[in-house]
């Protein structure tokens, strides 16, 4: 009796056969299951007027599941040889998708070698994809209000007595209605959360703020107030603290309470060193009143303010019209701009001429995380008309988002990260993929394994819109593409400001380290660099691409190392935790006391990471005050504003990080880069290790000096030698395009070929190299040479699960939907085979 989901609707089930029925109308669906077909089901009568394709259904699968679906095609072929089930419900009257977007999902899927089922998977919110096996939970965040049907309080009074249910549980409970419909009414009214968004919330929708009443909104009368505080000490200081944190000054000299600045409540009271109750007191006497204040939507708040846009530079201006002038030959652009030249400032420039054309706009930003600055600047200009799509946003906020893009009144523009090449776009013009070289856009796990620039491009195309790509170092796929003639190109050589570009000084270490005079990770140029420029009150970033204490620990004595169980990889020692850790699955242990090897009791460190670097500079600069940015540090994003925060405001002296500090962040008052480690980036074994070792130099460099001096980045390295090295140095991007070019056309690599990769998994190695050697065999007797291994990749070993790697280069001219096909038949025929089940095997295309 475990669904009566099922027995409920089952009693509408009926089993149709052409000879019996005509006039009868099926739909094809997608699943969001990873299936690649279509599925089809029957459309009783009632409903066969209503659905459209782009409309969600509700249908069984399987023996007892049910799904929410995507109607794909309506139409009148009954097939054949099978009892086609009947659609549950429609949950759309409306269509959800738009034509372009199915079209947009196809691509995906075919390109990316992966099941339409799984772009669907990734595409829509949860919230818009219930199916039997849904958690929900009741909306801690509810204020109530809303009037219940009789069926919607009865899934309210049964989630008040369980709290999370599914939505085959709450149908047991539920019994004599279909509770999905009456779940869906109440996830949109914002009564019922998703459970995996209850699990996953980084971050609330509202935080409690404070503000003057108006009553006290009163120069005469505050002073009177703050004069009766005199005995209440305490609250007097969280008074003048928030008159100080809210700007008050200002706003109350022009009279206009609205230029009050949000003041957080607990940021109020940790700022005064005070208690809440401190703070209540003031709410009591009528002074403060507090109000919940929407952190995650910056769109609830009012345009009033949007400033205009800034004028540009001669060099913008110029580059604007370069821009404009090559999308009358290509849809597709690069604006290759130096790091602080104000590329962004010519996005705003575009997107408002969009927005004036009533064309929508796409700005695709790498992690949203990292850019709080630019959504402030932003929302300063585009105001309501900016929605921002953001992976770490609530489950229902994306929802909104998404039924806001469909409504009459869609965002202009959205900014987002990766999975907002989803969003639906009635009307888009531009699509701005900023940094566009970096690798997060490109998704690793789960399928679709899409790469949202090259998407945002193929979706521009399928949508008549253009693309605008931005970065100080493009990828060299996209150089290559304007070097072909296939993009356009706009540079933008100077800073914004006349600001020079930093300069760069190589530290030979290997040197230093023979002569014994590093002190620790630290050169004595570094050192003195860091010391001048925190005698000036500047401030230094510390970059060092590894988090962690030490990647890699070992025995002095027979060179044992401490792997991971389930990886095959070496674990990290973090000394704040005092364990090792695995970062590819999490798995933690104590650090052994002796070698379990050789019974050596002497185990040593190798390599380093930010922990270390951290410890190393309190012990150098015990005055100052020193934040780490890595992942560790970052887990919420709250943190992850503190620390950026505060090192804006200039009670940070030294930022030490991973590549976090590398990306788009705009300082005044940093005047020193250490990089402290180039090596650990350049000896990366992959065919891209220079190009992502320049970027990221490149990168942070660009952080050192703002308006006010030139900037200095030391860069500390073992092979000083190298041409990357002094491509760094000269920010010779052409000197680096010229020879990773010309190795890679060398040995075809991208953007000479295409690469596939064929991923074989399994839990048996023995099996596992079987099934690879067997995949090897039989595509190389259809694609030959182009096929390389099985090999043994450098992590051979992920959560238990050993993993081979083929490798396939498809160069120009060679139809890459042939290669798809054979790669799709070879996987098929061996994985009927008996003795692989429960073998992974799965394709990424274009790999990062
Ligand atoms: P990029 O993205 O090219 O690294 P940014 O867009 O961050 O550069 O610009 C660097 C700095 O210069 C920012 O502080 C920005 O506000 C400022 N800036 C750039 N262009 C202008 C402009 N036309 N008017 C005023 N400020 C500008
Ligand atoms: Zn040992
Ligand atoms: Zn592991």
């Amino acid at each position: 009796m475990e669904n009566k989901v099922f027995l409920a609707s089952s009693l509408t089930f009926r089993y149709i056969c052409r000879d019996k029925v005509t006039d009868m109308r099926f739909i094809d669906v997608v699943l969001p299951l990873p299936l690649s077909s279509l599925f089809t089901y029957a459309l009783p009568a009632e409903l066969q007027d209503t659905v459209r394709t782009g409309c969600r259904v509700v249908v069984p699968f399987g023996v007892k599941k049910i799904y929410t679906a995507i109607v794909w095609e309506v139409h009148e072929r009954c097939p054949e040889g099978y009892a086609v089930k009947q659609v549950l419900e429609v949950l759309d009257a409306e269509p959800v998708l738009l034509p372009v977007q199915l079209d947009f999902w196809q691509w995906i899927a075919e390109y990316y070698m992966c099941a339409l089922g799984d772009v669907y998977k990734a595409a829509l919110p949860s919230g818009m994809k219930l199916e039997s096996e849904s958690w929900v939970a009741l909306n801690d965040e509810y204020e109530g209000g809303e009037a219940l049907s009789l069926h919607e309080t009865a899934v309210f009074e049964a989630l008040s007595r369980k709290p999370e249910q599914t939505l085959t549980q709450l149908q047991k409970t539920c019994g004599g209605f279909k509770v999905l419909r009456v779940v869906k009414g109440l996830l949109d009214k914002g009564v019922l959360v998703m459970k995996e968004e209850v699990k996953r919330s980084y971050k609330p929708r509202t935080e409690v703020h404070v503000r003057l009443t108006e009553a006290y909104f009163d120069e005469q009368r505050l002073h009177a107030a703050l004069d009766d505080l005199r005995r209440a000490a305490k609250q007097q200081a969280v008074l003048l603290k928030y008159l100080d944190l809210a700007n008050a000054v200002a706003a109350l000299r022009l009279g206009n309470l609205r230029m009050l600045s949000e003041v957080g409540r607990k940021q109020l009271v940790d700022a005064a060193g005070v208690t809440m109750a401190v703070c209540q007191a003031l709410v009591e006497k009528g002074i403060l009143e507090t109000y919940a204040y929407e952190t995650g939507r910056l769109s609830h708040t009012e345009v009033a303010d949007t400033i205009g846009l800034s004028p540009l530079s001669k060099a913008q201006a110029a580059a604007l019209g370069t821009v404009r002038a090559s999308f009358g030959e290509h849809p597709v652009c690069l604006l290759h701009g130096v790091t602080s030249s104000g590329k962004t400032e010519i996005y705003v420039h575009l997107i408002h001429e969009m927005l004036a054309q009533g064309k929508q706009v796409l700005y695709l930003v790498p992690e949203i995380a990292l850019t709080t600055q630019l959504t402030e600047r932003l929302f300063r200009v585009f105001g309501t008309r900016m929605g921002v799509y953001h992976s770490k946003f609530s489950d229902a906020e994306r929802v909104e988002i998404w039924r806001k893009q469909m409504s009459d009144a869609p965002y202009g523009l959205i900014l987002g990260v990766r999975s907002s090449v989803f969003l639906p776009f009635r009307r888009l013009g531009l699509v701005i993929v900023d940094e566009e070289h970096e690798q997060t856009y490109k998704q690793q796990d789960p399928a679709p394994r899409y790469h949202a620039r090259n998407a945002a491009v193929v979706l521009a195309q399928k949508s008549g819109a253009y693309t605008l790509l931005g970065s100080a170092t493009p990828s060299l796929e996209t150089y290559h593409n304007v070097r072909a003639g296939k993009y356009g190109l706009a540079e933008l050589a100077e800073r914004f400001g006349q600001v020079q570009l930093p300069e760069v000084e190589v530290v030979d270490i290997k040197e230093l380290r023979r002569k014994r005079r590093m002190t620790g990770l630290f050169s004595p140029r570094l050192l003195a660099e860091m010391r001048e420029a925190l005698e000036r009150k500047e401030q230094v970033i510390l970059f060092q691409n590894r988090r962690g204490y030490a990647p890699v620990v070992e025995c002095r004595a027979c060179g044992w190392v401490p792997k991971c169980q389930n990886c095959d990889v070496s674990l990290t020692y973090h000394k704040g935790l005092n364990k090792l850790t695995c970062h590819y699955c999490g798995y933690t242990c104590n650090v052994p006391e002796k070698c379990p090897a050789c019974e050596g009791a002497e185990l040593r460190q190798r390599g380093f990471g930010t922990e270390k670097v951290e410890d190393e500079v309190r012990a150098l600069f015990p005055g100052a005050a020193v934040a780490r940015m890595d992942l560790d540090t970052t887990r919420t994003r709250s943190a992850y504003e503190r620390i950026l925060g505060d090192f804006q405001a200039g009670k940070t002296d030294i930022l030490i990080g991973t590549q976090m500090v590398t990306k788009g962040l705009d300082f005044d008052r940093v005047s020193v880069v250490g990089i402290l480690d180039a090596d650990a980036m350049l000896n990366v074994p992959d065919f891209r290790s220079y190009e992502r070792a320049f970027q990221l130099m490149a990168q942070v460099s660009g952080r050192a000096g703002r308006r006010h001096r030139r900037g200095l980045v030391i860069l500390q390295t073992k092979s000083p030698e190298l041409p990357v090295i002094r491509q760094v140095v000269a920010n010779d991007y052409a000197g680096l395009y010229a020879n990773e070019t010309a190795e890679r056309k060398a040995f075809m690599f991208p953007p000479f070929c295409r690469l596939v990769y064929v991923y074989m998994k399994h839990r048996q190695a023995d099996v596992l190299d079987r099934l690879a050697a067997g995949m090897g065999e039989r595509l190389r007797a259809v694609l030959g040479g182009r096929v390389l291994g099985p090999d043994v990749p450098p992590v051979a070993r992920i959560q238990l699960l050993y993993i081979r790697k083929l490798v396939v280069k498809v160069e120009p001219g060679i139809a890459l939907s042939a290669v798809r096909r054979e790669l799709w038949r070879v996987r098929r025929e061996l994985m009927s085979q008996p003795g692989y089940h429960g073998a992974q095997v799965y394709f990424d295309v274009d790999p990062a």
